[in-house]
């Protein structure tokens, strides 16, 4: 994409009131726009890097053997009464809004009862089990703080996986499945280094739930790590678990942190107040056990701004940039340099390399600015200089080093 005709430009501020770093220059970018406190919209930048996440997050999922759905946000009262999660006393972020009868509806902050509830039409027999269903979807949350950019919003996407099993090894088996996928999505996004399988309370089905949480200090969370196993405890549950719980050491230490995913085990419980069964193998009526898995797209692209940048902006870790390459020409005009930018520019796109193409009538140093808050892992300049040294200049944005990739290599040169 020409960045002459990318209508997003970038800026030298962010809002005033803008604290995280993460949105400063995920704004400061032209990645997103923000509306109000906690409330960010998506733009061209910032929609290719969501996208990207969608991709990694849609193929462990599918891998889970999991659908897709996609479910309303609006809500039915009557349905989160039956649960006891209506009442504001119960649940303290809901968006409430009312229909034109009068009648209350809610915003979906998570879609534990509509998936149930849905499920009695669909699911009969222990041969439609086990069962999992997953979409990527806007929560509202009515956030007291949001000072997290947009690590904490109150609209904002989530992948949310919902799992039905007949027995509890069966549920336990595909539990740890669903541990593995989101290890593979850290990795894949470049945070796995930094995130940790976490034990937090559990409600009443299981003694623990498990969180990943991401070390940084943008983070609201303190977790407890134990630096070999590589596992922590959540600082909430630490009175009653003051050990590692793999290895039982009590040497913690204490860090800063940032939940990106949370993993629950739920039993019966929604399944019984919302009488979803199915016929067990013997005929019999049984309760389905549930699980639930969530990840916050907007927190986790923040998770890897807060760790992937430095004091110029953004170092997009490849599988969730918006481009491979920021090709930049610095031909103040001059036709020769322009070309061979224009024709690397061709060339590139034609072997299906993504590259932004900085054609502006701009400084170098303004182009040069821009690269590295935008963050893209490869520059490759075009310049006087660089044709006169016999080809392009290539710096990974994060390092000092600057290769030459002489011209005649140009045309099969391939980003290692
Ligand atoms: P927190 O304790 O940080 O508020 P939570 O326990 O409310 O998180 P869950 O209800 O488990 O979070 O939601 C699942 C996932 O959704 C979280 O792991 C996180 O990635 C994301 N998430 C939750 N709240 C927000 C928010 N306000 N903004 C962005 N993402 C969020
Ligand atoms: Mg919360």
């Amino acid at each position: 994409m020409r960045q002459s005709h990318l209508f997003t430009k970038t800026r030298r501020e962010a809002p005033a009131d803008e604290v995280a770093k993460n949105a400063q220059f995920l704004i400061r970018g032209g990645f997103v726009h923000k509306e109000m406190a906690g409330v960010y919209s998506f733009l061209p930048l910032g929609l290719r890097v969501l996208e990207k996440v969608c991709g990694i997050i849609r193929k462990e999922m599918k891998t889970l053997g999991a659908e897709e759905i996609f479910f309303s946000s609006l809500q039915n009262r009557v349905l989160w009464q039956t649960t006891d999660r209506w009442d504001d006393e119960r649940v303290d972020n809901w968006f409430k809004t009312k229909m034109k009868s009068g009648t209350e509806v809610g915003l979906g902050f998570t879609h534990e009862e509509p998936i149930t509830a849905m499920l009695k039409t669909h699911l009969h027999s222990f041969r439609d089990l086990p069962l999992s269903l997953f979409q990527i979807q806007t929560k509202f949350r009515n956030e007291t703080r949001a000072k997290s950019g947009i690590m904490r919003c109150r609209e904002f996407l989530m992948k949310d996986l919902y799992s039905f099993s007949r027995t509890l090894p069966e549920h336990e088996a595909f539990y740890e499945k669903v541990k593995g996928a989101y290890r593979n999505i850290f990795d894949a996004v470049g945070i796995g280094g930094e995130t940790f399988l976490t034990f937090a309370a559990g409600g009443t089905f299981s003694k623990y739930s498990h969180e990943f949480q991401t070390v940084t200090e943008a983070g609201e969370d303190t977790i407890h790590l134990c630096e070999k196993c590589r596992v922590a405890v959540n600082e909430e549950i630490l009175h009653e678990q003051k050990t590692c719980p793999v290895c039982g050491t009590a040497t913690l230490t204490p860090k800063r942190a940032v939940e990106v995913g949370n993993i629950f085990s739920l039993g019966t419980r929604f399944a019984e107040a919302l009488r979803l069964t199915y016929r067990d193998e013997g005929g019999k009526e049984a309760f389905p056990i549930m699980g639930s898995y969530g990840l916050g797209l907007a927190r986790l692209i923040g998770a890897v701004v807060e760790i992937h940048s430095d004091s110029a902006g953004i170092i997009w870790p490849r599988n969730v940039s918006p481009f491979e390459v920021h090709l930049i020409s610095v031909d103040g005009g001059k036709e020769e340099v322009r070309g061979v930018a224009e024709e690397l520019y061709r060339s590139l796109s034609e072997r299906g390399v993504s590259v932004l193409f900085d054609d502006r009538d701009a400084r170098a140093g303004e182009k040069f600015a821009d690269a590295d808050l935008i963050g893209i892992p490869y520059r490759a300049v075009v310049s006087e200089r660089s044709l006169k040294e016999g080809g392009i200049e290539l710096k990974e944005r994060g390092r000092e080093h600057i290769v030459l990739v002489p011209k005649s290599d140009i045309p099969t040169f391939t980003f290692a």
